[in-house]
């Protein structure tokens, strides 16, 4: 049976018996460790495969405009489809108004749903973390000491490292040059291939996370805040499967159903996930095996896109501090509106990819609208599965710019029939 089907049968198994299951019994722990385990096999290949794959394709494109050409194209399409994406839930959530019930500000209404205890700890997390934290990811996009960045996960650090390397590489003695190349070509494709291996696991994976998710929320819990759930959805849904698929049609003339197909096994591992860095081995497997991007490409847009670029996570961002002002009773002018728009679009750059991350970048745009942090622990109550949705629309997003990119680079994309196993 192909991978996309086996995990979306062990997804279906997992709402089932997480449903069934108590946060208290001895299988939800037994869930958790499942899940935990595959979560852990993949993180593991994270740091080399960056590396690896960025030096790799660096010395792959070789001196002269190629590196600039590709650089431009790769942030143009990032910064255009993340725009697109905030406006998109920025027309949904000033037609669905999901922070206003019957014309009043909802605010009142809303925080009698916060449970207390989880508030204070996330709180505890988020505090401190404001607009300074936000600067600080780029102040160490040069980072101090490269082996610490990959021990904390500062991924802009070690990519901008890896680019480095990778540009300085090519320019020493042809002899010692040819030995670093096959030495980093070799360990990415060592890397490619364990992804290759833990991807065999991916359906016990899955049902591991999404059952301990399931058990832990329940879907009780999502009523009161029913209609933000629903307004983030539906632009999600509509940037995934209108805005996206127009691009691919129009710009590419590429068929997105076959592209969506080719992609589904990265969809489903960032959904149950919901960590584009976690899932950034799969989305590059499919990318190069599934939809026939070359090696050099992927391996320059991926791991880019993967940190960089995060479209589901800025709509978000957005719909989120609209939701918060509207149940505020805030007066959303124009003015207020556009620094929405552009803190979101900024933060979703810096924002790590890792679960309920963009919590922080929130934090960032209501202290800029001048609205209490505390409004963070509305937003708790779904975050889990709005985090699903969300960063497997960033992944879908980056293999987007991934094809759309090598077909402009002249290669053949998404020919054969990407479902096969
Ligand atoms: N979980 C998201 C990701 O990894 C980031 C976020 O929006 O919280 O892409």
């Amino acid at each position: 049976m192909k991978l996309h089907w086996q995990i979306l049968i062990a997804m279906v198994l997992a709402i089932i018996a997480g449903l069934m299951t108590d946060p208290s019994s001895t299988a939800y722990n037994v869930y958790g460790f499942i899940g935990t385990l595959f979560l852990n096999a993949l993180k593991m290949v994270i740091v080399p495969l960056i590396v690896a794959s960025i030096i790799a394709s660096i010395a792959g494109l070789g001196e002269g405009d190629n590196l600039g050409r590709l650089g431009i194209k790769t942030l143009g399409y990032y910064a255009t489809t993340s725009l697109v994406a905030i406006l998109i839930g920025l027309c949904v959530v000033n037609i669905t108004t999901p922070g206003i019930v019957d014309g009043v500000a909802a605010g009142e209404q809303l925080n009698l749903t916060v449970d207390q205890d989880q508030l204070e700890g996330q709180l505890k997390k988020v505090e401190g973390r404001s607009s300074g934290d936000i600067v600080d990811v780029f102040v160490r996009m040069i980072p101090t000491n490269i082996v610490k960045a990959a021990h904390d996960g500062q991924m802009l650090g070690l990519i901008f490292f890896s680019i480095l390397f990778g540009f300085f590489m090519i320019r020493i003695d042809a002899e010692r040059q040819k030995v670093l190349r096959n030495f980093w070509q070799g360990v990415s494709d060592v890397m490619v291939e364990i992804t290759l291996f833990i991807m065999k696991f991916a359906p016990i994976g899955v049902f591991g996370l999404i059952a301990k998710t399931i058990s832990a929320t329940g879907f009780a819990a999502f009523e009161p805040m029913m209609v933000f759930f629903v307004s983030v959805a539906v632009a999600l849904l509509l940037h995934a499967f209108v805005a996206l698929p127009l691009l691919l049609m129009l710009v590419g003339k590429l068929s997105p159903t076959r592209h969506i197909t080719a992609m589904s096994p990265a969809m489903l591992t960032a959904f149950s996930t919901a960590s584009s860095s976690a899932t950034l081995p799969t989305t590059m497997d499919c990318v190069e095996k599934r939809a026939g991007v070359s090696r050099k490409t992927t391996s320059f847009v991926l791991p880019l896109g993967a940190t960089v670029n995060m479209d589901g996570t800025a709509l978000y961002e957005c719909v989120a501090a609209m939701f918060i002002a509207q149940a505020y009773g805030l007066d959303l002018t124009f003015g207020t509106q556009f620094t929405i728009v552009v803190i979101a679009l900024l933060t979703s750059i810096g924002v790590a990819g890792i679960p309920a991350a963009s919590l922080v970048a929130i934090t960032v745009i209501l202290a800029a609208i001048g609205l209490p942090l505390e409004a963070i622990g509305l937003l708790l109550v779904t975050d889990r599965i709005l985090d699903m949705i969300r960063t497997a629309v960033n992944v879908f997003s980056d293999s987007c710019g991934a094809v759309l990119i090598a077909k402009s680079e002249g290669e053949q994309v998404l020919q054969s029939d990407p479902s096969r196993p």
